[in-house]
């Protein structure tokens, strides 16, 4: 077996072990299927791509799990025709899986080192729905707005506001929130046609925290 068929074996596997978690959206499946996780990491860690575990990706930041990609992947509950929008773009792997379940993806990344490589990465494998943006993502990015589904991937104290005004009534934020020092909570938020939203516990996760404006104490 060469290299190539060797990962795509560990792909397999891959996708197994996230359905036996209870991943069922066959949507899901098919898209982490599709996208080549050893090809989002570092050098250093690519027999490990396929491990489902974090990985760190440089700048003291980390690739999320496979489960957790899909888990929060699902929780957007995305059809095929959506604008989404992602906070913490890292590598690239979740806005590529993203990609393969929306018509639409805006990511935006802090990091000014880990947002070329992503946009060069991305552009080179051919994922052409997806934009990328370098900056705060508290902000979201309105220029696209509003979005059927937001999805962070960084852990943040509170819910960005901008995100809420950016998101469609009956729209999906996916975000894992808590104190830094605690295990966040994976809370998905759903927009009610009163723009309040309704709040859903998905379990106890652990993210890189957000930087920025979230840090700052003052609301808004
Ligand atoms: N989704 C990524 C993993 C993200 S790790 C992947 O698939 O690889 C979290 C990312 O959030 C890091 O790259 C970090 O730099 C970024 N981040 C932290 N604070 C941010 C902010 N305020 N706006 C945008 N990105 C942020």
């Amino acid at each position: 077996m060469n290299e190539e068929q060797e990962y795509h074996e560990q792909l397999k596997r891959m996708v197994d072990v996230v359905r036996r978690y209870g991943i069922s959206d066959a949507r899901v499946l098919n898209a982490l299927s599709k996208v080549p996780r050893h090809l989002f990491v570092p050098e250093n860690v690519k027999e490990n791509a396929y491990d489902d575990s974090p990985l760190p990706i440089g700048c003291g930041q980390t690739i999320s799990q496979p489960y957790i990609v899909a888990l929060m992947s699902e929780l957007m509950e995305l059809k095929g025709n959506e604008r989404v929008l992602e906070i913490g773009t890292g590598s690239g792997y979740q806005a590529a899986v993203l990609s393969l379940l929306a018509a639409e993806v805006y990511s935006v990344e802090f990091i000014d080192v880990l947002f070329y490589q992503a946009v060069e990465r991305l552009k080179n494998l051919g994922y052409s729905n997806v934009r990328v943006r370098c900056g705060d993502g508290y902000e979201g990015w309105k220029e696209f707005a509003p979005y059927d589904a937001v999805m962070v991937t960084c852990g943040a104290p509170r819910l960005p506001q901008p995100l809420v005004e950016q998101t469609k009534v009956g729209g999906r934020i996916v975000i894992p929130l808590g104190d830094y020092h605690e295990t966040l909570q994976l809370i998905r938020f759903i927009k009610r046609p009163d723009t309040s939203l309704e709040r859903e516990y998905h379990g106890g996760v652990l993210f890189v925290p957000m930087r920025g404006k979230v840090e700052e104490k003052t609301e808004d």
